[in-house]
């Protein structure tokens, strides 16, 4: 995205309110639809747009759309808090309630600002034939942002276990960017 674009008014620009009046919309089928028909929709994107752009970047797009969607998540669905386990407790909470999938942390060290997590039954990837690449790339930035989103600190997101990887829970390192370990990054 060039500076091309930068002046004239976007047609796309995410806000919660596109989310619509889900009540008013369908007020015969509801506000839920099938797992399938959620993954047929990002599955077919992600087709479409690795035929345009590449796998690269399209790894880049779904980790930059799931890192829009963590800080929109955050702002509309957890309580303001300093603590961690009431974070984590509210995450929790909405993910399971939303159907998204069951977060569990596995390991903490908030004062290196290193995480493990993992997400079973996900709603991205649970079930999905065995490619042996990690696919939950979207989940990646999504994570990525909620932990931002919460601590005010940047974070490196990254699945190590994936069902498309033949285990049966998805598992996410998370790093504080720190100005030391950025400097790696460039
Ligand atoms: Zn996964």
């Amino acid at each position: 995205m060039g500076g091309f674009f930068l002046n004239s008014k976007r047609k796309y620009e995410f806000s919660w309110e596109l989310l619509g009046d889900i009540e008013a919309g369908r007020p015969n089928l509801g506000n839920t639809t099938r797992v399938e028909i959620y993954r047929l929709m990002q599955f077919t994107f992600r087709d479409i747009i690795e035929q345009n752009l590449g796998s690269r970047k399209t790894d880049e797009i779904f980790f930059a759309a799931g890192k829009l969607a963590g800080k929109e998540f955050y702002k509309h669905t957890i309580r303001h808090t300093e603590d961690l386990n009431d974070f984590v407790n509210q995450l929790q909470e909405a993910l399971k309630d939303l159907g998204i999938g069951i977060l569990r942390i596995e390991k903490t060290d908030m004062e290196k600002g290193e995480l493990t997590l993992t997400v079973s039954e996900d709603l991205d990837c649970s079930g999905l034939p065995e490619t042996g690449y990690e696919i939950c790339t979207y989940d990646e930035g999504f994570i990525s942002s909620l932990l931002e989103s919460f601590t005010g600190k940047a974070f490196e997101v990254k699945e190590i276990d994936c069902w498309s990887t033949g285990d049966r829970t998805c598992r996410f390192s998370a790093k504080a960017i720190t100005e030391m370990n950025q400097e790696e990054q460039i």
